[in-house]
């Protein structure tokens, strides 16, 4: 036999994530983890088993759209793939939406929650996405207060039963523009108690859901996003049929390709509006919150089951006389990215928390900014980690990588998505600018700073955090100085400045406790490495010369 390469295997993804055990074992109550355990590690069992084999046999199957039958009938037929299909039910019964408006956990729902989540992403071809979606639009469907639609639409977006479990889209996206909704050309014309919704939806995942909300311009409102006003729709008729829908293709996607991401024209598609004939936006916006931090939490995840696979591959791969795991250049590479990975998960579950803690109650007015401003950091930061480090994770494994049978490279494409929808890195870095804008978030973060710094005693540990501290006091000078073109041209660079700065702070704050209740050093390990990749990366250029070299002309 000539000799072959060994496949990378995964274990129980749960049993072997350190970095998901400690954290719940400190965020947790011990009663409390104790009685969810042994979900988790049914789900790491699952996702590291069953699910990945099968990902990896429906490698191949992609949604395919029917437009019409045999008999010449408009039918729009989306057939997903059979993993997906699984996903579905397993979503339902495992509680992933359930779990966290139970509140069986009060302010514990949400960090139970994408705990789940965090496992399940990986495992299930961005199955994510229709997730986050239908969390976002229970939570905007609740924060609306439309009793009508609460009762008609929630109990079936949290249901546990897949009979009863529904999926929402969010439709905003039109060609004139998916960051600057205000160009919405969507049309709301009023049909007796209802409204008929008219235009066309450029990209739309999940196009099989059951619902969707979605924002158009009732007849006469005025242009911008004031005028815009956020509607309900329910997809299909009582006969079954897409309801006055027309599904025009799937996009052909780059990654995420077995997400069904249409382009819709609603031709009098019947509507109910959510929270008046305005302010669709405003409106719209607790689902953007949800959504963006699924998003954070699936950027880790990512990166997660990359560095598993990478990990798992070095220990058997030998090369010059040794397995790649005792390599020192492969095994410094491989630190840089779990200290990247470390990092994005506490910044993304320090999310999560401040959201649990709003939806049960226990969250004061600077916990509220600090969520405000944190949601997209952290959507941004993480979003740009998961590309670079799947990106060296390919790299890992060599020309095998590359190679898509292996199942490797759809890793990559997928996390290109982190950075575009949800927000683009930019148009999230310009809405931390907004969210700065009270003049009381800077001041939550300075004084949450000051709260986990005063927990680190390691002195190597307060070496790092010393680090964090001036990348945050770096960005608070600057921020007060910044005006016009060079505040905006800045804001990314100001943005990650926070936080990779913040994500450290978090980081030490977790490695002291590691130290001191698990006698585990690889917290601090991680805070110590991540400390030496860039964390403070705020530099003035002078916009004139970015103008003239981005578009390579003299002005
Ligand atoms: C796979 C996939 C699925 C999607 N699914 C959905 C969906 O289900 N529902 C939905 O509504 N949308 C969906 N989208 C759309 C997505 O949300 C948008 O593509 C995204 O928000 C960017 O909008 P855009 O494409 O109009 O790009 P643009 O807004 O045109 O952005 C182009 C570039 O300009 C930059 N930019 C824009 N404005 C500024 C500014 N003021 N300053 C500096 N830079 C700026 C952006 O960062 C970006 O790099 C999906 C997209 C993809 C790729």
């Amino acid at each position: 036999m000539p000799f072959n390469q060994p496949a990378p295997a995964l274990d129980n993804q749960y049993g072997s994530d350190r970095v998901l055990r400690s954290y719940l074992a400190r965020a947790l109550p011990a009663d409390l983890l104790r009685a969810i355990e042994p979900e988790l590690h049914a789900m790491g069992e699952l996702v590291g088993g069953e699910l990945y084999r099968l990902q990896l046999a429906d490698r191949l199957n992609e949604p395919v759209h029917t437009p019409w039958d045999a008999w010449g009938n408009r039918i729009d037929h989306i057939e997903v793939s059979p993993l997906w299909k699984k996903a579905e039910r397993l979503a339902a019964e495992k509680g992933l939406i359930a779990t966290a408006y139970e509140r069986r956990n009060a302010r514990h729902s949400r960090v139970h929650q994408f705990a789940l989540v965090h496992l399940f992403t990986p495992a299930t071809d961005v199955y994510s996405c229709p997730l986050a979606m239908t969390d976002g639009a229970a939570r905007a469907l609740v924060a609306s207060g439309n009793s009508a639609l609460i009762e008609r639409a929630v109990s079936h977006l949290t249901s546990r039963d897949q009979s009863l479990f529904w999926t929402s889209g969010q439709w905003m996206t039109e060609s004139t523009g998916g960051s600057d909704v205000g160009l919405t050309e969507t049309i709301a014309r009023r049909d007796g108690a209802q409204w008929r919704l008219y235009g066309r939806k450029w990209f739309t995942s999940a196009a099989t859901s059951q619902m969707a909300l979605t924002l158009a311009r009732p007849e006469g409102n005025p242009a911008g996003g004031k005028g815009l006003a956020l509607f309900y729709v329910e997809t299909r008729n009582a006969s079954g049929q897409l309801d006055h829908i027309l599904v025009h293709r799937l996009k052909d996607k780059f990654g995420t390709r077995k997400v069904p991401t249409a382009e819709l024209t609603l031709d009098g598609t019947p509507a109910i509006a959510v929270a008046g004939e305005a302010d669709g936006v405003r409106n719209i916006s607790p689902m953007l919150t949800i959504t963006r931090t699924w998003n954070s939490v699936s950027a880790v995840s990512y990166m997660r089951r990359g560095l598993a696979l990478a990990r798992d591959y070095a220990a058997k791969r030998v090369a010059f006389g040794a397995p790649l795991a005792g390599k020192p250049l492969h095994v410094d590479t491989l630190a840089g990215l779990q200290a990247e990975y470390e990092a994005g998960f506490h910044l993304a579950f320090f999310v999560v928390e401040l959201l649990g803690r709003d939806e049960s109650g226990a969250l004061d007015a600077a916990g509220k900014d600090l969520l405000r401003l944190l949601t997209p950091v952290a959507k941004l930061m993480t979003g740009k980690q998961s590309v670079s480090v799947l990106s060296e994770v390919l790299e890992s494994f060599g020309g095998a990588g590359y190679i898509e049978d292996t199942g490797l490279p759809s890793l990559l494409r997928d996390a290109q998505v982190f950075s575009i929808w949800e927000g683009t890195t930019n148009v999230l870095s310009l809405d931390v600018l907004r969210a700065l804008q009270s003049g009381s978030a800077l001041a939550a973060l300075q004084v949450e700073t000051e709260t986990l710094a005063s927990g680190v005693r390691d002195m190597l540990l307060l070496e790092c955090m010393k680090q964090a501290q001036a990348g945050l006091l770096h960005a608070q000078h600057w921020i007060e100085k910044a005006a016009g073109d060079a505040l905006e041209a800045g804001a990314r660079r100001f943005s990650l400045t926070l936080g990779r700065s913040f994500s450290l702070l978090l980081l030490c704050r977790h490695a002291q406790w590691s130290l001191d209740h698990e006698h585990d050093r690889r917290a601090l390990y991680a805070a110590q490495r991540f400390s030496r990749n860039t964390v403070d990366v705020i530099a003035l250029e002078d916009n004139k010369a970015s103008m003239t070299l981005a578009n390579d002309v003299e002005p």
